[in-house]
């Protein structure tokens, strides 16, 4: 069944050695129907559109990620370089941009604002979707949302509650569940799974990063989003087939693709 990966990150080095382009053509053949290629900095955002513009459904999200905010002194300069770079056509979404508490020597909380609340700007002046992170950050990401309440978009690799899941939908955002999903010590996040509207719904690799079970701990990549698919339907209580052509559908409405 051909799937939407709507969070990868094949600009990592680790594809270099397994040959990046013959993997995405395998996966485009075998596994996936559209790819969303995550850019977490101005670079990645150059290198995902330039891989976007090598298959006609692998599509670019172009933004500035929390935990690289830091490398840029001139807030405004870099900013105004992912707005410009969103103009190229393959770009569907700004990000991902969020908030990351989770490492102590990530950028200042303020930082990662003033950068969140930039490309939360860009999405609306270009009426893009965001793709949002958010770890351990859910109370200071759902205030950036609430201040911006014309704009929507996603938040990859839920982890948040039921609750704010469903003030997000609410919103008019998505939930998007990666391999975290399948892991054992999930449960929590497993009970959010079932509760997000069947419209709202999307899934995703995190790419390399996130491999689900049976391959955690691998290097991942889209052809292994089965696992995470299979096992959300299986929690939802809905046929695989189904959840993977509702999900695809899903994405394609957020991202504005036809
Ligand atoms: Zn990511």
């Amino acid at each position: 069944m051909k799937l939407f990966d709507t969070h990868t990150h094949y600009d990592d080095d680790r594809f270099d050695s397994c040959g990046r382009e013959a993997l995405i053509e395998t996966l485009f053949r075998d596994e996936v129907e559209y790819i969303m290629g995550a850019a977490v900095d101005c670079e990645t955002s150059r290198f995902t559109i330039a891989t976007a513009a090598h298959y006609p459904n692998y599509y670019a999200a172009v933004g500035i990620h929390p935990q690289s905010c830091g490398e840029y002194e001139d807030r405004e300069r870099a900013l105004a370089e992912i707005e410009a770079l969103a103009a190229s056509p393959k770009v569907k979404a700004i990000g991902e941009t969020g908030f990351d508490f989770h490492w102590q020597n990530n950028p200042a909380p303020e930082v990662q604002k003033a950068f969140f609340e930039g490309q939360m700007a860009i999405a609306r002046r270009l009426s893009l979707p965001v793709i949002v992170h958010d770890r351990e950050a859910h109370g200071m990401t759902m205030d950036v949302i609430m201040q911006y309440p014309d704009v929507v978009g996603v938040f990859h690799s839920y982890s948040g509650s039921i609750e704010m899941a469903k003030e997000l939908v609410k919103r008019g955002w998505y939930i998007s569940f990666s391999g975290v999903i399948t892991y054992k010590n999930a449960t929590r996040l497993a009970e959010v799974v079932p509760t997000i509207p069947k419209d709202r719904i999307l899934v995703e690799t995190d790419c390399p990063y996130l491999a689900p079970e049976p391959k955690r701990g691998k290097m991942n990549h889209s052809g292994l989003m089965k696992y995470t698919a299979a096992k959300a339907a299986e929690l939802r209580g809905e046929g695989y087939e189904d959840f993977c052509r509702q999900t695809t559908e899903n994405a394609k409405r957020l991202f504005g693709i036809v």
